[in-house]
């Protein structure tokens, strides 16, 4: 079974096959860079991550776009508050998303086109719309002429009438129709413009898109990728605007990620309910963010809580203790040799349980990117090894190599396993003098002689799944699975 992937256009789940065999190109909506991003935000761009991470792991080449649109209204306004420039504005909460994604373990895109760095090109789009008689200029402003695109309303299949209704709420004596959008904004004064045919002024945000997901990517992309808030009308809006000038399709598959929820509502900058990125991993190592924003498929909303994040750290920590060990047996294996002969039952057995985990877990992420269910096997695979190693059955070390490998290399898909330590050093913190005073304790038992004490002590930390490792430097602990 190939990969298929559920196109909000078709509202089906389709075959995936990229236009240029073997290539992938991407376009993922970026932020607007007027704010810290929220974990809300984050679940969007992880999404993106894991679908590029993912079509790498089955051997397609991929070049993904992500823009940061930095000239907005949000962000003029809050730079007036604050009493700083736009540009400054924009240039530092790109940073800050930069940096808060990368601590998330987010791969940084391709390109990471600007809007301000393409204006010619967000000019040269709306001239071609003007000359094809799908655009005005009324007072310096350049408006989108909906009724001249036939197939206008195809992504989110709202009807006219419903259109009408939904721009109620913005009359503009300016626009034909209410439906129209603009492109390209004239200048009030105070804010920032730039020169062009109409006169100073400054994009709107659908030309963004289109413009530099067309100078990147060209006039058809792959995938588009975006929040479900998006899909109207910012994603009506690009298609308008691409497939006129073009009069070729603009994506091929358009993937939208639900919202992340807080008490049952959506998270949002305008609920005032979020969390930031940045302050929830100051609390928690990434990957168990990472575990938690993936514990749900991407089509269906997901409820941020406390109870999950603390779910998500000890599965983590079940995870990291069983490749740890795991990584402890390892030996170096020759892959071309055939061991099928000199296998035990024991080996036999663990080798299918790894075998069934890669199946299902292709099976699953081929299953438009099933997050919840990949994890699934990986955790099934995690208990029958920790089984296996309690009950030191007899299983071969290079049987423990090959459940090494297939764990490290499905975990690097979806960035749940990081040998960084991050979930052991959160915990070691608190435990370290404590176990350090009880080892202390215990080799002064074993100074007098007091095995009772001492083999207490190991026994009742093994129960706690914490090993005493005697050698002759002194005595260290470790966690077991
Ligand atoms: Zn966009």
């Amino acid at each position: 079974m190939g990969l298929k992937v559920y196109n909000s256009l078709s509202r089906q789940l389709e075959e995936f096959t990229p236009q240029n065999h073997g290539n992938v190109s991407i376009y993922s909506c970026g932020p607007t860079v007027y704010d810290y991003i929220h974990i809300g935000n984050a679940r969007t761009a992880l999404v993106t991550d894991i679908i590029r991470r993912y079509l790498v792991y089955k051997g397609y080449t991929v070049k993904l776009v992500q823009n940061l649109t930095d000239i907005d209204d949000k962000i003029i306004n809050r730079a007036h508050t604050l009493g700083i420039s736009a540009s400054e504005l924009a240039h530092a909460n790109g940073l800050a998303y930069f940096e808060d994604t990368q601590r998330l373990g987010i791969q940084p895109a391709d390109v990471h086109p600007k809007a301000t760095e393409h204006i010619t090109e967000m000019i040269d789009l709306i001239q071609i719309l003007i000359d094809k008689g799908a655009a005005y200029v009324v007072d310096g402003s350049v408006y989108y002429r909906v009724n001249s695109f036939s197939d206008y309303g195809k992504l989110s299949r709202r009807k006219p009438e419903d259109l009408l209704a939904g721009a109620r709420v913005e009359v503009d004596e300016r626009k034909e129709d209410p439906r129209d959008f603009d492109m390209w904004k004239a200048a009030k004064p105070g804010e920032p413009f730039w020169e062009s045919p109409w006169g100073q002024g400054r994009p709107g945000w659908h030309i963004e898109c289109s413009s530099m997901a067309m100078k990147h990517l060209g006039e058809t992309i792959d995938i588009h990728l975006g929040g479900e808030d998006l899909l109207f009308p910012h994603h009506e809006n690009e298609i308008a605007q691409s497939e006129l000038a073009t009069g070729v399709p603009f994506a091929r598959y358009w993937v939208h990620v639900a919202f992340l929820k807080i008490g049952g509502k959506r998270m949002g900058k305008s609920e005032k309910n979020f969390i930031l990125l940045r302050e929830a991993l100051d609390k928690y190592p990434p990957a168990v963010i990472r575990h938690f924003l993936v514990s749900a498929h991407y089509r269906h909303p997901l409820d941020y809580s406390l109870e999950s994040l603390q779910t998500s750290e000890s599965a983590l920590k079940r995870l990291n203790n069983c490749i740890d060990t795991l990584e402890k047996y390892s030996v170096d294996i020759d892959e071309s040799k055939d061991i099928k002969n000199e296998l035990t039952t024991e080996d036999a057995s663990l080798v299918s349980a790894i075998e069934k985990m890669q199946t299902d877990f292709t099976q699953a992420m081929d299953t438009d990117f099933n997050t919840a269910q990949a994890v699934g096997s990986i955790f099934t695979l995690v208990s029958t090894i920790n089984k296996s190693i309690v009950a030191t059955n007899g299983v071969s070390n290079h049987i423990y190599t090959r459940a090494y490998k297939a764990l490290i290399e499905t975990c690097e898909v979806l960035g749940i396993y990081s040998n960084n330590e991050d979930v052991h050093a959160q915990t070691n913190e608190y435990l370290e003098p404590v176990l350090d005073l009880l080892l202390d304790i215990r080799q002064d038992a074993r100074n007098r002689k007091d095995w009772d004490t001492s083999d207490m002590i190991r026994d009742r930390l093994i129960e706690l799944n914490i090993e005493i490792q005697d050698t002759k430097d002194g005595s260290t602990w470790k966690f077991i699975s």
